[in-house]
Parts: C-alpha cells; structure tokens; sequence
C-alpha cells in the first residue's frame, strides 16, 4: 500500500464524519446552500481561492503552487435526489423525500480530504482548480457551471471525475477510454385525435390505438436501424389516455427514454423516431406532437488522459485492484459537457458486491456511500494531482 494512502486513512475519521453531515443534509439540484456553504469554508480555511456561485450553488477551489504551467480540473458533484430514505441508519437523512441516494455526499467529500491533503502536504507545480457543481441528477450543473465561464475564468489542460459504483468490490477503480456513459434525450409526444363514444368509433379518431401502434412500430428502430453492434435504448416508460371504458379520449401522450454511446446513433435514433411517429399518426389520422428534449450528452473520456488515470490508479492500489477497461454503462452523466470541451477521464470506484451493504443500488432508497472509499479516493485525487502538476 502506498505511504499516501496510508496518510489518508489516518484522518480519515473527520471526513467519514463530514460526509455523514452532508448525508444528514441532503439538497436537491440547485439548492445546494448549505453543502456548498460548508465546501467553501473548509477550502478558503485550507488557503485556497474560491469562487462560490458559479452556476448557481456551484464553486470552484483554486490552488496556485510553483511555477509550473500546467492547470488540473476535478470534479465532484453535490446533489441529492428526492427519494425518502428507509436505510434507518444514525445519519440518515433528516430532510423527509430527500436523500443522497447517488452518493455525491461521498464524492463531495473524498475531494475534499484530498485538497485538504494537497494544501498540506501537496508536492506540485502549477494550477489545481476544485470543481464542486450542482444539479448533476439532470439538472446539467455542469452545463451552467460552464454557462458562467468556468473554463474561461479557470482555464485546464483536463479534468477528471469519479464516481461510486454498487455492484463492484469496494474500492476497485474502473476505469475506461472512449464512450463510457451514454446520451439521455427525453421525448413527450402527445397525440390528439376526436374523442367520442366508445360504443361509436366510426365517429371518433381514436388517439389510443395509435399511441398503441406507436409503442409497438418503436421497438423496430434499435432492432432495425441500428447497427447490432452499436448500442441504443428506446424506452416508452409512460403512456397515458383516457379515465373510462365507454369513452375514446381526446387525447394520448407518451413519455420516451432515448440513449445512445455514439453521436451517429444518437442522430440517427432522433430522426427515425421522429419519422415514425408521423408517419404513424398520419395513418391513423391523429395529430402528433413532439417535444424532443436533449439531454445529457455522449460522455468520452480521451486516450491520452485515460492512460494517464490508469497509471495512477495502479501506482496507488495495484493491478489487482484495477480494471484498465471496463464495460460503458447505459446510464449519463453531466460530466461528459466538460469532456465536450476539456480532454480528461471519468472512472467508477466500486461500492460494494456481493451481499455486502455497499451493493445496494445507486438511487435505492436503501443506499449509502461505502464509507471505507474515502481514503481510498482522496488519495486518489491526490496523487493524480501531484502527477498532473509536475
Ligand atoms: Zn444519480
Ligand atoms: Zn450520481
């Protein structure tokens, strides 16, 4: 084990403490005051420069040492979700219907033992920018972050995030080049036809049988226009008409999930869903329209900058530990709008497997950020740092 990672198990107790805080507290996208409040302190009383309400709750941490040229980003993330927490545990959320479910209170803190590690001990030249964003749970944070000049104002040669992974032994660094976390649009399309008698339906144009249909002719778009070896999802989750048996509604609307790891597909899978939808609706004589919402986009993390995050997980905890190439997840992350503008990598630290409490799913409402991390990513954070700042 590295003498790093040693250091920061040894004060690990007040930050397994603070995460705790932060998880007792938990604030939904934008309405981090009183987390980002506490960041901010704890960073200027550690000397670094802070800019807070960049992007809202946002703030950037800034630590000029040497004369080196070159400037790091890191990320964390510090939002909750609104679930309602049932893990019963001492420092369960006390906000009802809100709860780090996502582990950002982890994040939150594992960056800042490592800048508290950094300011004290740090060994580097040059510029460490600390980026706490709001919002990552579809807010797009980051998108406003940038909105107010992040990278203008603290320029980087790249940046870097992690984030926890239930399902993966504790402590296991994945990492992964390339598309690593998928595109996530959101589509409501709303059908309208001529409500009418359910027992006449000659005399009405029936939305349901069409959004039926829709439902049905969707499931050919990855399973025919797609290539077999690409990946793509199109989910229908919601699909509402009508309150009763003997009556043809107005009107249908359907809620889609629409996610790809490529560009390409991601453009292709718009324009075919578009054309089916009204070319469907034209055959069944209602009207539809589409709100196509994109949302967060492709995430890639860069050849070069992986490479360099997968030297450093090594150095730190060994190629028993490592996974140099894991498999993309089909979830999305706010992140991959820094890496549209800035080089880096984005890696998962497992939570936990097997029957172990630390492989209760992300966003359950019995999850909870595997305290035996912090260590292990603070000093992560660490040693990245003073290998990128040389
Ligand atoms: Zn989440
Ligand atoms: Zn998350």
């Amino acid at each position: 084990m590295s003498s790093l990672l040693e250091a920061l198990k040894q004060k690990a107790d007040a930050f397994v403490d603070l995460r705790r805080d932060i998880h007792r507290h938990p604030e939904l996208a934008f309405d981090e005051h009183r987390t980002s409040a506490l960041v901010a302190d704890k960073l200027e009383g550690w000397g670094y420069a802070v800019e807070r309400g960049l992007g809202g709750t946002g703030l950037v941490g800034q630590l000029v040492r040497g004369d080196g040229s070159r400037r790091l980003g890191l990320r964390a993330d510090m939002d909750a979700l609104p679930i309602h927490e049932t893990t019963g545990l001492p420092h369960a959320s006390c906000h009802a219907g809100v709860m780090h479910a996502c582990g950002h209170d982890g994040h939150t803190a594992m960056l800042l033992a490592a800048a508290q590690h950094l300011a004290e001990h740090g060994r580097f030249s040059g510029t460490l920018n600390l980026i706490f964003q709001p919002a990552e749970e579809g807010g797009g944070g980051a998108l406003r972050m940038m909105d107010d000049g992040l990278f203008e104002k603290y320029p980087c040669d790249a940046v870097f995030a992690m984030h926890n992974m239930p399902g993966i032994a504790q402590g296991r660094l994945v990492l992964r080049e390339g598309a690593a976390m998928a595109s996530s649009d959101y589509v409501s399309v709303t059908l309208t036809g001529v409500g009418g008698h359910g027992a006449m339906p000659h005399r009405a144009t029936d939305p349901v049988v069409a959004a039926a249909s829709i439902v049905m002719a969707l499931q050919t778009v990855v399973s025919r226009n797609i290539d077999p070896l690409q990946m793509a999802v199109v989910t229908v989750g919601a699909l509402h008409a009508g309150k009763a048996n003997n009556v043809i509604p107005q009107s249908a609307t359907l809620e889609l999930s629409v996610r790809a790891l490529d560009r390409e597909v991601r453009a292709k899978l718009e324009r075919r869903i578009k054309a089916l939808i009204a070319a469907q609706a034209e055959s069944f004589e209602v009207q539809a329209q589409i709100d196509w919402r994109p949302g967060y986009a492709v995430l890639v993390n860069t050849p070069d900058e992986t490479a360099f995050a997968r030297e450093v997980a090594l150095e730190l905890v060994g190629d028993e530990s490592v996974t140099l190439q894991g498999p993309a997840v089909t979830g999305s992350e706010d992140f991959a709008f820094m890496l549209e503008r800035v080089p880096g990598s984005y890696l998962f630290i497992g939570n936990g497997d097997g029957d172990s409490a630390g492989a209760c799913m992300v966003h359950n409402p019995g999850y909870d950020f595997n305290d035996a991390n912090l260590p292990i990513g603070a000093a992560y954070w660490a040693l990245l740092a003073q290998r990128f700042l040389v």
